[in-house]
């Protein structure tokens, strides 16, 4: 090989694990990078916040060069197979590979483990801008290093970490179970129990709604070791995929999201040694709450590139379509209705970005992520019935990706806690805000 390997973070090759990568693309040989703790979303929104310009420009060139590396793979390599992707509920195993082989499944890892060490708002960059693309592609990307990986890296013992997050880095992906067919916006209600023997658990019990279980190697399983203290018993189990007694479902029949796979798990006497709990035990609702706090932001950047990407696919038609002998952009009865949607969508990405930014500080974020994720959701479901109504009846019709944003919008106000809950959470921070 006569290049050394990049991925769309630029990183050396010295820095990640040996593997080919035929996927390479020219913008990606560039001068080696990394986007690993900078504060460069802070300088984008606050230009002052950082003293020192040019260390500031420096680091909003690197973004931005990443950001541009992302975009291109996203349209190069992934856009050609939405449409086959989305009509045969399949995700295509090379997105799979291209998305390991980028780096972009082990984001936040550190290049230690084989991952690229970036930030969580570089995540945040990459879940949006795969959306742009394909919300499938980008659920998988978002749960992997929004879920996944952060739960190993937080809470994983140092065996954990070198069994699990070199290989998270580079080739398998991760799915989170929490939601059962009893316990969706419930959760800690859930059934699913592990039961002491010794020196292991046996699970019984069954999950549901468990997305990337199709392709998933491991599964972080929610099981209640001590169902008479409640939720307090809910403990975190690392499942690999070929335990005994682990079987996964057939995928549901959805309709959006469709190449992103979504499974019932069951759990028949799966046996998992005691080095498998993840964390404490005991302490799996705190690790939830937390992760999901943080996951609702993916959720949100997902929704902000879903409208961008279908927003994109718009304004380009309505310019050229003529109707009474003018563009129909010319009418300002669409113009408003534009400018309105487009205004509504930076404040959706605004809301995501601060939420992100403030979570990269260590500062409060949980209402500021809820707020996200529930306005995102919002006008990604107002953009995308926006866009069919101004493309008229091919905008309907499955010959323009509109019609798949609009269904794939939905799981917004569902998944990573409904837009009833995220209200309840605001509410409840406002109550204590004023003392109520
Ligand atoms: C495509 C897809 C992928 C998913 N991926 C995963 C995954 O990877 N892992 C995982 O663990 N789960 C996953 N889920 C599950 C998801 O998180 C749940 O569907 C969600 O939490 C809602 O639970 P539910 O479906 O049981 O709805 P319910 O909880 O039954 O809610 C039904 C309605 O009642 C409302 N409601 C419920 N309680 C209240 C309340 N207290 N106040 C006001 N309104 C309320 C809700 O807002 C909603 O409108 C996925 C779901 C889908 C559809």
């Amino acid at each position: 090989m006569g290049e050394p390997e990049q991925h769309v973070f630029g990183l050396r090759e010295e820095t990640r694990a040996p593997r080919g990568n035929p996927h390479r693309h020219r913008e990606n040989m560039q001068t080696p990078h990394r986007l690993s703790g900078d504060q460069s979303h802070v300088l984008l929104h606050h230009p002052g916040a950082v003293g020192q310009q040019n260390y500031s420009l420096w680091k909003n060139q690197h973004r931005f060069n990443a950001y541009l590396s992302v975009k291109k793979f996203a349209q190069e390599r992934i856009a050609p197979l939405v449409s086959k992707m989305d009509e045969n509920s399949a995700m295509d195993e090379a997105v799979i590979k291209d998305l390991f082989d980028q780096g972009l499944m082990g984001i936040e890892i550190d290049p230690q483990y084989g991952g690229t060490g970036a930030s969580f708002f570089s995540s945040i960059l990459v879940i949006e801008e795969l959306a742009k693309v394909d919300p499938s592609v980008a659920v998988l990307c978002d749960i992997q290093n929004t879920l996944i990986n952060t739960l190993f890296v937080k809470l994983g013992t140092e065996a954990q970490k070198e069994c699990y997050l070199p290989r998270l880095s580079t080739e398998m992906v991760g799915s989170f179970c929490l939601s059962e067919a009893e316990s969706g916006s419930d959760a800690f209600s859930l059934k699913t129990r592990a039961e002491k023997h010794k020196d292991y658990y046996i699970i019984n019990g069954s999950k549901m709604w468990i997305s990337n279980a199709e392709y998933a190697g491991v599964f972080l399983v929610m099981a209640n070791v001590d169902p008479s203290a409640g939720y307090r018993g809910i403990t975190c189990f690392i499942v690999d995929r070929d335990t005994e007694g682990l079987h996964i479902g057939r995928k549901e029949n959805k309709l959006g999201l469709r190449a992103s796979s979504t499974c019932p798990l069951n759990f028949d006497n799966v046996k998992v040694p005691e080095s498998n709990i993840l964390g404490k035990a005991g302490q799996g609702y705190k690790y939830a709450i937390g992760m999901l706090n943080e996951g609702r932001i993916g959720i949100a950047a997902q929704m902000v590139g879903l409208a961008q990407g279908c927003f994109d696919q718009t304004i380009p038609y309505v310019q050229q379509r003529v109707q009474f002998g003018k563009r129909i952009f010319d009418f300002q009865g669409m113009q408003h209705q534009i400018s309105h949607v487009a205004t509504q969508l930076e404040a959706a990405r605004l809301l995501t970005y601060n939420a992100a930014r403030l979570k990269e500080a260590g500062k409060p974020f949980i209402k500021e992520a809820c707020m996200a994720k529930y306005f995102a959701a919002e006008v990604a479901t107002l953009t995308t019935s926006k866009c069919i109504e101004w493309m008229g009846g091919v905008g309907f019709t499955k010959d323009y990706p509109i019609e798949k944003f609009y269904r794939d919008c939905k799981i917004g106000t569902i998944y990573e806690g409904t837009t009833n809950i995220q209200l309840t959470t605001i509410s409840k921070f406002i109550d204590q805000e004023y003392n109520g």
